[in-house]
Order: structure tokens, then C-alpha cells, then sequence
């Protein structure tokens, strides 16, 4: 499943195709839309953010549209009436003159007026994304002071989407090394020295990942972007299983917990 950084790029693809441009047609697979493909032609998109895993494309009369793609769901930019050949099934086809952003696969659509995102199942159990650049290290400090989120193992807690949203496994494996911190230790367990070093990386690492446009396939190797390769994300434990750690040189561990692959420096993130 794409994590924060490869959602927020696809928002950005979308959103520089449309937004702005008066939608010609808008088309939906679920009959409960339907009545929507009427309302919405003549209005512009105003904006497509991420919110987590979900992507929010917003309506200039107050209209939005949520869509999550858990596993198959997939956003595709094409021209404007085109509809590329592909065994996925079309859901949601949002057309302006010039171009059109399709969504295939995703079951999980809806729209909703601004004024109820707030009460959305999901959406209003999400914490803070961190790639939202108003969420500062002290807000993600104070989190993992909190009493709901101080006592859970790092391993479980860095996958909940209650606590920080745009996390993911690989993030997860990264935010742990770049902080030297055990998947085992709990916040309540740190202190403020590594509790200031864990809500650094919460924020550094997503955004290296998000602004470097690509994950380099492997250690040394040079991203897809040449222009970014001085600061091209790679990983450094995650999928990396016996191989040395950069900070050390001991042996990579890869273990489950919270039933996700985790990568791990036995030494320094002992
Ligand atoms: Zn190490």
C-alpha cells in the first residue's frame, strides 16, 4: 500500500492536471453518485489533498469528493474523453477540456458537503499528517506525551493512523533507525533527549521521501530524478535484511510486528 509521500505526489499529479478548470463532465460507477454527474459540470476543482491514505478533491461550491484506495485503488491522469484500455474498472472520471483524472478500482468513494468532512468515519479519526508543513516537532512531542499514544510499543503505534497519519511500514522501519530508537520502547519509556530525536525523524523522513520524488532502489544507487540525487531518499534498513547497517556495520534483522515486516540495526537500535 503507497504510504504519505507517494499519496501527496499523486495528489500533486492531479491537481496540477485540473484544478483551476471548469469540469466539462463528471462520471461515477456507483449509482448512489449518479445524481452528482449532473451537479457538478461548470464547477472547478479547487484543490486535491491527501488526509492519511484518503484524498480529498474539493469542489468550489462546497463539495467534496472523498476517495480511499486501500489496495487496488489507483488515480490516473488522461486527456480530456480519453479512457485508456485496462482491465481495472473505471469508478470516478472528472473531465475538463484539455485533461481528466481517473479513478479505477476504489470502492470507497463518496461526496460530501465541507461542512460534514469533520463527522467522516474515517477522516475524523485521523491524527495529524505528517506531511502537512504546519505540524511542528513540539505538536508531535506532545503526542507522545499523550496518554492515549505514551504507553503502545513504537512497533504498533507508528502504523496507527490515529497518531500520525501518512505513516507507513516502510516509513515506519526508517523513522525507528534515523532515531536509533528500539520498535520495542514505548514514548513513556523515553527521554526527552530521544523523545525530541523520535518526533524529529516522525517529520524529516516522510518529507525526504516526499521531496525526493522516488525511493532509490538501493543503497548508493542514484534516484530516477537526476537532478534530486544529492538528496535522493534510500533506504537504509528497510528491505535490507542482513546486510550491514550504515551507522554500525552489524547485520540487519527483519522480524513481524504489528503484523508488518520490520527492519531493525540489532546494535544501535537495540
Ligand atoms: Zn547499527
Amino acid at each position: 500500500m503507497p504510504e504519505g509521500p507517494e499519496i501527496r505526489r499523486t495528489a500533486d499529479r492531479l491537481a496540477d492536471t485540473v484544478v483551476g478548470k471548469p469540469l466539462l463532465s463528471a462520471w461515477f460507477a456507483l449509482p448512489a453518485l449518479k445524481p452528482f454527474e449532473a451537479t457538478l459540470p461548470g464547477h472547478r476543482i479547487v484543490a486535491v489533498e491527501p488526509h492519511g491514505k484518503a484524498l480529498l478533491t474539493r469542489f468550489d461550491h462546497g463539495w467534496t469528493l472523498y476517495s480511499h484506495n486501500q489496495l487496488y485503488g489507483r488515480w490516473q491522469v488522461a486527456g480530456s474523453g480519453e479512457r485508456p484500455g485496462t482491465t481495472r474498472s473505471l469508478r470516478v472520471a472528472l473531465d475538463t477540456a484539455d485533461s481528466a483524472i481517473l479513478l479505477y478500482s476504489a470502492s470507497d468513494v463518496a461526496l460530501w458537503r465541507d461542512a460534514d468532512l469533520h463527522r467522516h468515519p474515517f477522516l475524523s479519526k485521523l491524527g495529524p499528517d505528517v506531511l502537512d508543513p504546519a505540524l511542528d516537532a513540539g505538536s508531535v512531542e506532545r503526542r507522545l506525551r499523550d496518554p492515549r499514544f505514551r504507553n503502545r510499543a513504537l512497533a504498533g503505534l507508528l502504523l496507527d493512523q490515529g497518531f500520525l497519519a501518512g505513516m507507513g511500514n516502510y516509513l515506519r522501519a526508517e523513522v525507528l533507525f534515523e532515531a536509533a530508537l528500539s520498535p520495542r520502547a514505548r514514548p513513556f519509556d523515553l527521554d526527552d533527549d530521544k523523545r525530541r530525536r523520535l518526533a524529529a525523524a516522525l517529520l524529516a523522513v516522510p518529507r525526504h521521501s516526499y521531496r525526493s520524488r522516488g525511493i532509490a532502489p538501493a543503497r548508493g544507487m542514484r534516484s530516477d530524478h537526476s537532478s534530486d540525487a544529492a538528496s535522493a531518499f534510500r533506504f537504509h534498513v528497510f528491505d535490507r535484511e542482513g546486510q550491514p547497517c550504515p551507522r554500525c556495520g552489524a547485520a540487519i534483522v527483519r522480524e513481524t510486528l504489528a503484523g508488518r515486516r520490520l527492519y531493525a540495526c540489532p546494535a544501535c537500535q537495540a
